[in-house]
């Protein structure tokens, strides 16, 4: 026997704690109506799982509870014990005895426990699946209920038949897979989504990172070119410098000495320039002796012309003396007259010598004068007193000599003087004009000179400024490429240039070599630069980190959705593995009952027959289905994409025409389903069935054949019957009686055949 006992308490009618034993094939429940027989069948669904509270004739958890009577409290919990032998291991646990157990409370919640251990509701299915105890309730038929199998849709009907045949755990695990390949295949759908959503992103920084590196690669060359650029252009730089500052030295110093050389020139020449008032002295000195001799000539004229007319007045004293003493008619004294001529001749040579006016009037007023006084001398008379005027006038004419004769000694002096002040100065110049012509000379070599060195050191100054600007051009360049490509760009001195063919060239090829060759070289580079500046340089660290980040991701998400995709694959091999057991099967379980079914019909009927088949109809007319149409047999209907497979039941009657369930009288129905019911149960037996009131509809005839199936079903399965009629309850090895007091508690007593069949009645 696999079911021992089950204890009720609080559960419905049984408030107090009840135990049933149930150690023979067949007990049987008796007792009058409404004493609780039903609540412990109810009792069975309940702690096997039953979910439906209406299928347990509640509305509410609570209504499952014990809800007091008089002088009985009300229970706070109903709870449930069911106690199976397992030391055949019908059920897949390593224990010989176990007690399943549920417990409802107040606040609706339900607790299971395997052997007082919390369970999952899951748990208990399971363990009860393999040993063919379904939640179905094929093996409790309760009351009013033995043709619910009849009155079933082709889909309940299958779902029963499958709990019976227990392919209820393939049917759990093809749901529990399908649910698992739809939560797959919405993941599957989530991943692609994600992968589609970031895969523009990652083409971006594809790009982005192909552009770094391309940038890297260019950085690098240009770091080369730096190192190659700088080092030459350096030590261009230094020898320049150095040329430079050969060349020009030596020019400073001879410009500096040529600077001494001119000023010397010039100094000489500037004396030159004295030259002027020098001749302006010369032409002095000159206008001043020509005076000089002018003055001494006239003076010397004016000595011989007083010297005459003293002569001349010395003549007229004597002849004043001698007219004196003679007389008084007298004659002109020819030497008188001559010496008059002489006087006059003399004034007429000072004028032909001289071409000034006044001068000639003067001479003329003076041999006039002459003239007068010849003539006065002449006509006077001889008196004493012009003797002493002409004394009077010799003195005063001598005296007049004397100061001429003094002024020209003076006159002479000053000549002498004057002359020498003249040589002095013409000899001066004569030697200057020497000494100009050789500084003229130096001056013109000199400035040539300068001019030649000037252009040289012009030259040499202009390599300077361009040296200078290639300088400062290289400084720039330094601070650029230490921005553009790092300081690595500045250790260009660790680096010596070498050809094409990577010989390394000497200091002398290196600077000598022509600049355009580096000038080349610094086009190439800008270009990079300018690529470099338009690709810009900042964040790209982090663009190829973030791209790192992102292909990881979607790798991830890749092996992901591989993953995702395989366990899609074998849920759906799973799911179709579970079809194909659960059609095969079914098909042979169906294949099974069917035989027991006929046998048990025609054990009822005497005959006729009965068949259950498979069935394929379209979900749209699953209404159908309440309404089983004729088939033949059990060939299967074509598959179609929304169909799905029942079962339909075909019976025949002996000596009668009637073929359908539709048409059964109540007896036959009854009939029908109980051998339906035996012949699912005799293909895979559970351990237990319980038969609520199944024998009610039955005559005494039927009672009979139904107490003789019963007998035979008791070899396979324990069997627990509630019932009124007389014939069941022969049969079974225990009856238990039920009965109500006024409290409202059911109570339970064992009680012989006899007393059954009287609490029966
Ligand atoms: P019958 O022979 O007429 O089918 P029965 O013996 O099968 O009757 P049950 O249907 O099992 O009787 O029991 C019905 C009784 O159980 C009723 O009297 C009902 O009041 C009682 N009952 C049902 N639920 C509760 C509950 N929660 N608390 C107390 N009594 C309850």
């Amino acid at each position: 026997m696999y079911l021992k006992s089950i204890e009720i308490s609080g559960f419905k009618s049984f408030g107090k704690k009840s135990v049933l034993d149930f150690n023979v094939p067949i007990s049987s429940i008796v007792g009058p109506n409404g004493s609780g027989k039903s609540n412990v069948a109810e009792a069975f669904s309940f702690v096997l799982g039953e979910q439906s509270i209406k299928s347990l004739r509640g509305k509410r958890a609570e209504d499952l509870i014990f809800n007091g009577g008089k002088d009985a409290p009300r229970s706070n919990r109903a709870s449930v014990k069911l106690v199976f032998n397992n030391i055949q291991r019908i059920l897949n646990i390593d224990f010989d005895e176990v007690a399943i157990e549920r417990v409802v409370n107040r606040d609706s919640s339900s607790e299971y426990f395997i052997n007082g251990s919390p369970v999952r509701l899951k748990d208990i299915i399971e363990l009860l699946s393999g040993a063919h105890i379904g939640a179905s309730g094929h093996q409790i038929i309760s009351q009013g209920e033995a043709d619910k199998v009849l009155n079933s849709n082709i889909r309940e009907r299958r779902e029963m038949i499958e709990d019976a045949l227990g392919l209820k755990i393939y049917q759990n695990k093809k749901d529990e897979s399908v649910r698992k390949l739809e939560k797959t295949e919405e993941n599957i759908k989530q991943v692609e989504s994600l992968r589609k959503e970031i895969a523009p992103h990652i083409r971006f920084l594809k790009k982005a990172v192909e552009k770094i590196e391309k940038m890297a690669e260019m950085k690098e060359d240009l770091t080369k070119m730096y190192h190659d650029y700088f080092r030459r252009e350096e030590e261009y730089i230094k020898f320049e410098k150095q040329d430079i500052f050969n060349g020009k030295n030596p020019l400073l110093e001879n410009s500096r000495r040529l600077e001494k050389e001119l000023i010397e020139a010039k100094q000489i020449l500037a004396k030159s320039t004295s030259k002027d008032s020098r001749s302006d002295e010369v032409v002095n000195v000159e206008g001043k002796l020509k005076e000089t001799r002018i003055l001494k000539d006239n003076l010397m004229r004016s000595i011989g012309r007083i010297e005459g007319e003293i002569t001349s007045l010395f003549r007229m004293i004597k002849k004043q003396n001698e007219a004196n003493s003679a007389m008084s008619n007298k004659t002109v004294n020819l030497s008188q007259v001559e010496n008059i001529s002489k006087q006059i001749d003399l004034e007429i040579d000072g004028v032909t010598e001289s071409h000034d006016f006044s001068k000639i009037k003067e001479i003329f007023a003076s041999i006039k004068k002459i003239l007068k006084d010849f003539i006065e001398r002449n006509k006077e008379n001889e008196d004493k007193q012009a003797i002493i005027d002409l004394e009077n006038e010799i003195k005063k004419l001598e005296d007049e000599k004397g100061d001429h004769e003094m002024k020209l000694k003076e006159a002479n002096n000053l000549e002498t003087e004057l002359s020498e002040q003249y040589s002095f100065l013409k000899n001066n110049i004569e030697k200057e004009k020497d000494s100009n012509r050789d500084a003229e000379k130096s001056l013109f070599r000199i400035v040539a000179e300068q001019n030649d060195i000037r252009g040289k050191i012009n030259s040499l100054e202009s390599r300077e400024l361009r040296l200078k600007h290639d300088e400062e051009e290289l400084n720039r360049e330094l601070q650029e490429a230490s921005i553009l490509v790092g300081v690595c760009a500045l250790r260009y001195k660790d680096f010596w240039p070498k050809d094409a063919d990577g010989n390394v060239l000497s200091l002398d090829q290196v600077v000598r070599e022509p600049r355009q060759v580096q000038e080349d070289k610094r086009r190439v580079m800008e270009k990079i630069k300018i690529r470099l500046e338009d690709a810009g340089i900042s964040g790209g660290d982090d663009v190829v980190k973030e791209y790192k980040e992102t292909t990881e991701r979607d790798t991830f998400l890749e092996r992901e959705l591989e993953d995702l995709i395989k366990s899609s694959e074998s849920l759906k091999n799973l799911i179709k593995e579970l079809e194909d057991k659960l059609a095969t099967e079914f098909r042979n379980g169906v294949t099974k009952i069917n035989i027991q079914f006929q046998q048990f019909f025609s054990a009822m009927f005497g005959g006729g027959s009965a068949t259950l088949s498979i069935v394929k109809e379209k979900k749209k007319k699953k209404s159908d289905t309440d309404l089983p149409t004729e088939s033949d047999g059990e060939e299967i209907v074509e598959e179609e994409e929304d169909s799905e497979e029942g079962l339909d039941i075909e019976v025949s009657l002996p000596k009668k025409k009637i073929k359908g369930l539709m048409m059964l009288s109540g007896g036959e129905r009854a009939l029908t389903s109980i051998a339906l019911l035996f012949a699912i149960s005799q293909v895979n037996p559970p351990p237990f069935i319980i038969l609520d009131e199944t024998d009610a509809a039955l005559d005494e005839a039927n009672s009979k054949r139904y107490g003789e199936m019963i007998t035979e079903l008791s070899k396979y399965s324990q069997l627990i019957l509630i019932t009124h009629n007389r014939e069941t309850m022969a049969r079974a090895g225990i009856i238990y009686g039920v009965t109500m007091g006024s409290d409202g508690v059911s109570r339970l007593l064992s009680i012989q055949f006899e007393e059954a069949v009287q609490v029966a009645k």
